[in-house]
């Protein structure tokens, strides 16, 4: 199955990619995870994505075409992907159906502003090993030092309040019309992302038939 998950920054697609990823026995591809790596690593990808990421805004579609037609040609997607991510412009998609790049279903998790940005605002992470955590649902230690690796908790920059403001207009701007896209193409499965993980893996691989 090629799969494409869509739905908001904080909607679960992270999450939700990786449990699918194992039921499904496809790989999982994030441009998210693929840039903060670049980043990190800081080559000439990274150098050229950063201020874009950090601000919230989207990294040229160009750039991040070239990525995933790159990561689609590696012998593990052969039986299938799941997109986590990307597209997350039209262009993009067009990209991708120009290329002849077959989507079976877009899968959208469907969140609600308020609890996405209440979801964001308390999201930690670890700035070693990428670990997640959450001032609510899984508080970091006291000294924010991460128990699995020993390097210290952060918070993303792009989760800094006034950047998950922006980061949703970009959502709903650029990011909202692909439901159009594969809905007109009979590929869109919609499913609520607000009631916990396992709930919305259950709807998710109900609307997926599998
Ligand atoms: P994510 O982890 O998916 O929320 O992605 C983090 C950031 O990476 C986004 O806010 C964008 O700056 C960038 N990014 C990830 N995927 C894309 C994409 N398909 N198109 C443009 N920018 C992207």
């Amino acid at each position: 199955m090629n799969l494409i998950l869509l739905g908001a920054p904080g909607a679960g697609k992270g999450t939700q990619a990786e449990i699918l990823k194992e039921k499904l026995a496809i790989p999982t591809i994030s441009t998210g995870n693929i840039l903060r790596e670049a980043v990190k690593n800081e080559t000439p990808l990274g150098l050229e994505a950063k201020g874009y990421m950090e601000s919230g805004k989207l990294v040229p579609d160009a750039l991040v075409i070239s990525i995933i037609e790159e990561r689609l040609t590696k012998d593990d997607c052969k039986n299938g992907f799941i997109l986590d991510g990307f597209p997350r412009t039209i262009p993009q998609a067009e990209a991708l159906q120009e290329g002849g790049v077959r989507i079976d279903k877009a899968l959208e998790i469907a969140v609600s502003d308020d609890v996405i940005i209440a979801r964001l605002s308390g999201r930690r992470v670890c700035s070693g090993c990428g670990a997640p955590y959450h001032m609510i649902s899984c508080p970091p230690p006291a000294d924010n030092i991460c128990p699995k690796c020993g390097a210290e908790i952060i918070t993303r920059k792009d989760d800094l309040p006034e950047t998950i403001k922006h980061r949703l207009d970009v959502y709903h701007e650029q990011t909202e019309p692909l439901k159009g896209f594969y809905g007109d193409q009979g590929k869109l499965a919609v499913v609520n992302g607000e009631n916990g993980i396992e709930e919305t893996t259950r709807l998710a691989l109900e609307a997926l038939g599998v």
